[in-house]
């Protein structure tokens, strides 16, 4: 079968942008579509393609003309919901014997919002295992609902399927990425501040914790699944002209035994490059070692969810960490000469002095490159279900944790004022 895969385009509204014409912060990292990149690898003996919307000039409606795909399937975060529902739509009016499949954040999260009539098939949660055999049912005319983590979309009955319980075999792990998919597009995969080129590798997905706000718990349904070290390895190896790794784990460090496993074949390996990797502040804590080991295998800077310094918030998020935590992690990653990208959390709610405390906290710690989010209360997660009445806006255009869609403390535009000060301030003097 001829199947297409598709990353949509950027998408959200930013409402300091257009509602009060304050500056945006640009983006930082541009990642290639390793989502779909993943699913391809176990589509051999189909012909398959990814068109990356992102970049600018690619245009859906002519791939579809020139590739007359059987089936087109697509990625979507919460943002890029509604587009991906337009994006359905069209290719649905080209041509609807086109079956369309749409899998991802959202789609795990929410599955009721792509409950369309135009949209035939989602994939709940972790895909490379059920998309192949979704594709294998069409193929054969089979009946691909039956197939447990794919529902068929039916808007007047409302949409029901079996829940898959993912394990190991969900990987697929003798099949590597498609990479070569994206070879097209791979000069623009690069890191802006530094100039250079970034691969993707996965080394887990899924993460152990259970923060209220997150919603990588519904992809792996809340388990945390560990890829083969030596599977690893043959990644790494086949992005071999890549200087900059972003292994793009939810928690590339939570189980430490692993970790040192992983840490000591790629050493072992000599690999000449910088990773980039995501960490929670606990697990450095207790056991900075294990960070002294990667820094020496190339560990370059590590993502760390703070989230807050407040330890209210952090108990209410069902954060592990403490500001004392935090504090710690700081310090030892700066002793490892580690540099950090620390993303925090600040809650609509925030007054002046919150936005204050946070400034001179994150200053005095010399975060080599702060992100500053907007508590969102994403659909399909423990704090949607909290928050929910509070919600004054619904359209998910605006879910891109850069704006409140819930009431603010601040008069609106003093909130925002405020915060685009703050990330503009702290990004201009960003070094990773
Ligand atoms: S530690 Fe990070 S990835 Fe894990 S649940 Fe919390 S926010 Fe999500």
């Amino acid at each position: 079968m001829k199947i297409l895969l598709v990353n949509p385009p950027n998408a959200g509204i930013s409402i300091p942008v257009e509602k009060f014409g304050l500056k945006e912060t640009q983006k930082i990292f541009k990642g290639e579509p390793f989502a779909l990149e993943v699913l391809a690898g176990n589509l051999e003996n189909h012909e398959t393609k990814i068109i990356d919307l992102k970049i600018p000039g690619e245009s859906l409606e002519k791939e579809i003309s020139t590739f007359s795909p059987d089936i087109v399937a697509f990625t979507s975060l919460t943002c890029e919901a509604n587009t991906v529902l337009n994006l359905s739509r069209e290719t649905k009016g080209i041509d609807k014997k086109i079956k369309i499949a749409v899998g991802g954040v959202h789609a795990s999260s929410d599955p009721a919002f792509f409950n369309r009539d135009f949209i035939d098939y989602l994939i709940i949660g972790l895909g490379k295992h059920t998309f192949r055999k979704l594709v294998d049912s069409l193929e054969r005319n089979g009946y691909p609902e039956e197939l447990a983590g794919v529902a068929g979309t039916n808007p007047q009955a409302g949409i029901s399927f079996i829940r898959r319980e993912f394990d190991r075999t969900d990987l697929v792990e003798e099949k590597p990425p498609a990479y070569d998919l994206v070879t097209v597009y791979r000069k623009n995969y690069v890191i802006d501040s530094l100039g250079i080129s970034m691969g993707y590798i996965n080394t887990a997905y899924g993460c152990p914790n259970n923060c209220s706000f997150c919603c990588i718990g519904n992809i792996t349904g809340n388990r945390y699944i560990e890829h083969n070290i030596e599977c690893v390895i043959r990644d790494l190896t086949l992005l071999e002209d890549i200087p900059v790794i972003r292994l793009v784990d939810a928690n590339t460090f939570a189980n430490p035994d692993r970790a040192k496993k992983l840490c000591n074949a790629i050493k072992s390996s000599n690999f000449k490059k910088r990773f980039i990797a995501d960490a929670c502040a606990d697990s450095i804590v207790s056991d900075p070692g294990l960070f002294e080991q990667w820094q020496k295998a190339g560990l370059h800077a590590v993502i760390i969810g703070f989230e807050e310094i407040n330890n209210e918030r952090l108990s209410g998020w069902r954060k592990k960490s403490t500001l004392v935590i935090v504090q710690k992690a700081i310090e030892i990653l700066h002793d490892l000469e580690i540099s950090i990208v620390g993303d925090f959390i600040i809650s609509p709610d925030y007054c002046e002095n919150d936005f204050r405390k946070l400034e001179t906290f994150v200053e005095k710690s010399a975060i080599e490159l702060p992100v500053f989010s907007v508590l969102t209360p994403l659909p399909g997660t423990p704090l949607y279900k909290t928050m929910q009445n509070d919600i004054i806006i619904h359209n998910l255009d605006y879910y891109t944790l850069g704006n409140a869609v819930t009431e603010t403390a601040l008069p609106e535009k003093e909130f925002y004022t405020i915060l685009t000060g703050l990330q503009d301030r702290f990004h201009r003097k960003a070094r990773l």
